[in-house]
């Protein structure tokens, strides 16, 4: 999406109140400039000479969380998030942007991923299958690697691995790092090509959104049409329904509660984690408030590094919606989310568990 483009969704957004009520942001903050229609005010005046650029406008634009909440409350189907990502470009451009993205440019420059710069070499064997493990799971939910390699294996697959413990360039863009995003994009699509797979399966919602849609539809590159993009819960999912793979039992009987990731909106597949958690817990699944169709994002993306104290809000949000259903128990299977979720949890009183750990430990 072009500037241009970008001011022409914000010029319908910036009056409009319509998705206004699902909003995340003022939710948690109260803060009506943080609405969708209250950032695109900010960046249309801007536009118009009404309003200067400042730390404190900046930091507004920047603090919007990239999850898709607007636009999937929209009658218009505007692409509201996208269109502020390409405005936080544009910005970046100028050399304009809050300090907390400017102490970032630097790092992002330096190294090829926002959580660590270990070097995993990929064998780029010919394979049917690839697998991406990516750094947000290297680094920030480690735990969850020995569990999926056991669940890919009890799939009887043997997938290549390529660019590990890098990233497939969602934060860079949803930043306004289109440059970075677009080479880390490219990285990913090089090593594909290489190993000639024809499905690759990934473990997270982001990274399939990104794949399916963000290449293409927010990069402008093209994503190879001919590999299937899947995720590794969608295939447990029917491996579990076509009795290929079984689950044992869990004895633990607390009520539990899933945690929608926060790329949720975008994917869509709210069925297959509640699926495969009803196949091994006995306890009572509760459902959060903001579930499903209107889940809220958790600090997890973007706004964690623009705007810290709102990503903590975000995620303490989630965690006290969680409590106040009677849940005792959550698990979600993003790594980013989990590492949010995990910092704040206990003052919750609520156990945080990784969903692909909860899977590889009761495989039939
Ligand atoms: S995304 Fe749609 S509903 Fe939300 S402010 Fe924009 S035009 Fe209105």
């Amino acid at each position: 999406m072009t500037y241009q483009e970008a001011l022409e969704t914000l010029e319908k957004c910036r009056y409009c109140l319509m998705c206004r009520h699902a909003d995340p942001l003022s939710h948690v903050s109260f803060n009506e400039a943080l609405t969708p229609h209250g950032i695109a005010l900010t960046i249309y005046s801007e536009h118009k000479g009404l309003l200067s650029w400042n730390e404190d406008s900046l930091r507004t634009v920047f603090s919007e969380t990239d999850a898709g909440v607007a636009r999937s409350h929209c009658a218009t189907d505007q692409p509201f998030s996208e269109a502020v990502s390409a405005v936080k470009s544009e910005l970046l451009s100028q050399g304009k942007m809050p300090e907390t993205v400017a102490r970032l440019k630097e790092r992002l420059e330096q190294t090829p991923s926002f959580f660590g710069d270990a070097e995993f070499k990929s064998a780029l064997e010919q394979n049917d299958y690839a697998l991406f493990i990516s750094d947000e799971m290297q680094y920030l939910w480690p735990e969850s690697v020995n569990a999926v390699n056991t669940l890919i294996k009890a799939l009887t697959l043997s997938p290549a691995e390529i660019t590990r413990g890098k990233s497939s360039g969602f934060l860079a863009l949803s930043l306004g790092f289109m440059e970075q995003a677009k080479k880390q994009a490219k990285q990913l699509m090089t090593e594909l090509e290489a190993v000639k797979a024809k499905e690759l399966i990934v473990l997270s919602q982001t990274d399939l959104y990104t794949c399916r849609h963000v290449y293409a539809e927010r990069l402008g590159l093209s994503f190879p049409e001919e590999v299937k993009v899947t995720s590794l819960l969608a295939l447990l999912t029917q491996a579990y329904k076509n009795g290929k793979l079984s689950f044992k039992p869990s004895a633990d009987t607390r009520p539990y509660a899933y945690i929608d990731p926060s790329q949720a909106l975008r994917v869509k597949d709210f069925d297959s984690p509640r699926h495969l958690l009803g196949a091994i817990l006995p306890g009572n699944q509760v459902e959060l408030f903001w579930r499903k169709e209107r889940t809220h994002p958790t600090g997890s993306g973007s706004t964690w590094f623009s705007n810290p104290e709102l990503a903590e809000k975000l995620t303490r949000a989630r965690l006290e919606d969680a409590q106040k259903q009677g849940a005792e128990v959550i698990y979600c299977e993003d790594s980013a989310d989990l590492s949010q979720l995990n910092r704040y949890a206990a003052d919750y009183g609520l156990e945080l568990k990784g969903l692909y750990e909860l899977l590889a430990d009761h495989l039939g």
